[in-house]
């Protein structure tokens, strides 16, 4: 048996989420492995199967069979990317850096080789898209959107736009990453709220390999949410502020109306006004309870201190010389 001397903890750690990806992870190792062998460091692959219910299980089984840099984590059931990569993360053991990657091929596992030669006196490569020219406009108008919004409402942390999970972080700064364990997990501000000097990577994202994306448009709305909610109390701040306006605005209709009774006398009209007002306040009032309750039900998530995950199985072949 070799002693632990002989074999030490990899130097790079590359971490695979995998959903439904039983497809794409024959072809997706082999790229990998590919550019991997030509970096000249130590690497692992961590692929992390989030409950699929296609041959994903059996394709890594098979490909940890072959290989001792191969380890495979499997949760008990699907809790979703950001969670999944989470865990993946928690079992990477490389020591210099770890490596963020789809698993489906749209981030092409040769940007790693760019993502590495630009990892020198920064802490995160991202990769960042160069054009978002192959999505279709209301993906486009959306994700505009959505980083407009972000980088009003968080202020002191940025989050870089048109970029993924796909990038390269340092040991340090996933020692930094790992150390949030929050629930509602947005990576991409989680990324950007440990701070550290980073530097982006061009690249051009390619399409699916095979399978399907399980990213529509309703979670993209939510995955929104969940990054606003996560990141800034604005919306609450919002809320109180509108509460406030509408109050002053009343105060001084009231006043006029006061007045005007008072010096006109009192015809009893008004009820589209009325009807107006009722209706406007009920829609505010319920809206700022919605706010408040997304608030609430994070807060109640949270408290709950329930683990991130559930492992399953955890096999790591080169485990038994540690
Ligand atoms: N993924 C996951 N759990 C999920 C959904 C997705 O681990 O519940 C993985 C998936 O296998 C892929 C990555 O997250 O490696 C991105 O997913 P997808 O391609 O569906 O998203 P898109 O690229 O369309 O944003
Ligand atoms: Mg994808």
């Amino acid at each position: 048996m070799t002693s632990k001397e002989s074999l030490p903890l990899p130097e790079y750690s590359v971490v695979v989420p995998c959903y439904n990806e039983g497809e794409n992870l024959r072809v997706f190792h082999e790229r990998l492995f590919n550019v991997m062998q030509m970096t000249g460091k130590t690497w692992e692959v961590v692929y992390v199967n989030d409950g699929s219910t296609d041959d994903t299980a059996e394709v890594i089984t098979a490909l940890g069979e072959k290989a001792d840099n191969i380890a495979y984590l499997n949760l008990s059931r699907n809790f979703g990317k950001e969670i999944c990569l989470t865990a993946g993360l928690d079992h990477a053991r490389g020591t210099d850096a770890v490596i963020i990657i789809d698993a489906d091929l749209q981030d092409p596992p040769e940007v790693i080789t760019d993502l590495i030669a630009a990892y020198k006196d920064v802490d995160t490569v991202y990769a960042q898209r160069r054009s978002r020219k192959t999505d279709s406009w209301l993906k486009r108008l959306t994700a505009f959107v959505f980083y407009r919004v972000m980088v009003g409402l968080s202020n002191r942390i940025t989050i870089p736009p048109d970029t993924g999970d796909f990038r390269l972080i340092s040991r340090r700064a996933l020692d930094a990453l790992l150390s949030l364990r929050e629930r509602h997990r947005f990576m991409k501000g989680l990324f950007a709220w440990i701070g550290f000097p980073s530097r982006a990577v061009l690249y051009d994202r390619d399409a699916r390999y095979g399978g399907y994306s399980s990213f529509n448009y309703w979670k993209l709305w939510n995955f929104a949410l969940e990054g606003i909610t996560s990141f800034t109390t604005v919306p609450l701040k919002i809320a109180t502020y509108i509460g406030l306006i509408t109050s002053t605005v009343a105060l001084f209709y009231g006043t006029f109306l006061l007045i005007r009774t008072l010096i006109f006398g009192n015809s009893v009209s008004g009820y589209p006004s009325l009807m107006t007002a009722i209706l406007f306040l009920g829609g505010i009032q319920l809206m700022a309870m919605g706010i408040i309750g997304e608030y609430l039900g994070r807060v109640f998530n949270e408290t709950k201190q329930r683990p991130l995950y559930i492992v399953e199985r955890y096999v790591n072949n080169s485990k038994k010389w540690d």
